[in-house]
């Protein structure tokens, strides 16, 4: 069959990839610890799962408008205001299938064929992909190591060509977990505005941060900054509903007006009930959210220092987000590796740990751990991964 050219180009996840590799391992019964996890590891708070319950049951099993219930924007309006301080009005928020769809049909409006979208590395793997879907052209500029993963200004602006339509800034990152300041934003927003360009803000793990480090919104900081931001959000990682496929973009009405059009003719809507359930993610407590962000703390500061302790292995400690980015450049060496994706594979079949390469994510000497899974398997897959390099010398 011959697909289309689009597709060609698509680059499977790597993510995903590790990811069924090791569940296949499992289920040939090796004891694996799988730390590929893109997701936290609790249940949706219950309150959330009732209001899901109580919807259907009253009926609100339809259709709902394609830019999601207008209760539900309202309450993502108000969650703006209350957290970053910003006013969206119901024309500047569409509700999406997930921050990952929001992300797809901003492209997908915004790019025309060669349009280019500069994106910082670490990259997260679906970034680049989804621009090429929608014909654009990525452009990468480094976040060195030495620098906490972070690009500077003058990198920035020397990125920029006639092409650039937008930048995207994650912060939270994933995969370094590292958070950009309110000062290193307003820079990189400065040269925004003066090569006129986009802001993409990638605010999804914006609750899961540590260390008293603190999230802000580019956007929250001046208003020429709020009229060039499209913020991307949702309640997959902050209320731990990844499964229920909600997230939202908010920012310049006609953007927003494009791709809830766009929308309507492609996922018709986000799932009802689901947007029910994140009416009561946002209006009732947000007490699970604190406890699940205390518990990935606890996690970070114990596995972060074991981790270091390895010969071989640097990492610097992240800020916010639930992922390690280890250097192991060195460790692959004393473990006798080619190279950090070699490592990566050893990993998996000798010491059953299952991680991701950091060259998916454009960090070829790093690899990616989560610990959205329990103190417990994070520690024992830290000493296999200690002894396996140790039994290699
Ligand atoms: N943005 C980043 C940086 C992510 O890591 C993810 C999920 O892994 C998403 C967006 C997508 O989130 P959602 O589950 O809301 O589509």
């Amino acid at each position: 069959m011959q697909l289309a050219k689009r597709v060609g180009t698509l680059t499977p996840s790597t993510t995903l990839a590790i990811t069924a590799k090791a569940k296949q391992m499992k289920a040939e019964g090796y004891d694996v610890i799988g730390l590929g996890a893109g997701e936290p590891d609790f249940n949706t708070p219950q309150h959330i799962i009732d209001a899901a319950v109580a919807s259907m049951e009253e009926g609100h099993t339809k259709y709902t408008p394609s830019g999601g219930l207008p209760a539900l924007k309202k309450e993502v309006a108000a969650k703006l205001k209350r957290d970053q301080g910003l006013e969206y009005g119901v024309k500047e928020i569409i509700v999406t299938n997930g921050a990952k769809h929001a992300l797809y049909t901003l492209f997908q409006v915004l790019l025309d064929e060669g349009d280019e979208v500069i994106i910082p590395t670490p990259y997260w793997v679906s970034y680049p992909e989804q621009v090429k879907l929608a014909g654009g052209v990525p452009v990468y500029i480094e976040g060195a190591e030495a620098n906490n993963f972070k690009v500077t200004p003058d990198q920035l602006k020397q990125a920029v060509t006639e092409q650039t339509k937008a930048v995207i800034i994650n912060s939270p990152s994933n995969p370094t977990g590292m958070i950009y300041s309110k000062e290193e934003l307003k820079a990189l927003g400065d040269v925004c505005i003066e090569k006129g360009i986009l802001i993409i803000s990638d605010e999804i793990y914006e609750k899961l941060v540590y260390g008293g480090h603190k999230h802000v919104s580019v956007a929250e900081i001046s208003d020429k900054l709020k009229e060039r931001t499209i913020i991307i959000n949702g309640v997959s990682k902050s209320h731990s509903m990844t499964g229920w496929r909600i997230g939202y973009a908010a920012g310049n009405s006609e953007i927003i007006g494009a791709m809830t059009d766009l929308a309507s003719h492609s996922t018709s809507n986000p799932t009802s009930n689901a947007q029910y359930a994140t009416i009561a993610a946002y209006s009732g407590t947000q007490a699970p959210v604190e406890e699940m962000r205390t518990a990935f703390e606890e996690r970070l500061n114990i596995i972060h220092q074991k981790l270091v302790d390895i010969p071989g292995i640097t990492c610097i400690k992240p800020q916010g987000a639930f992922y390690l980015f280890p250097n192991v450049k060195d460790a692959a060496k004393l473990a006798g590796c080619k190279d950090v994706d070699e490592f990566v594979e050893k990993l998996l079949t000798e010491a059953q740990v299952a991680v991701v390469p950091g060259s998916g994510f454009g960090s070829p000497d790093n690899i990616r751990l989560s610990y959205a899974t329990s103190l417990e398997l994070l520690e024992a897959a830290v000493e296999r991964i200690r002894d396996y390099i140790q039994s290699k010398q």
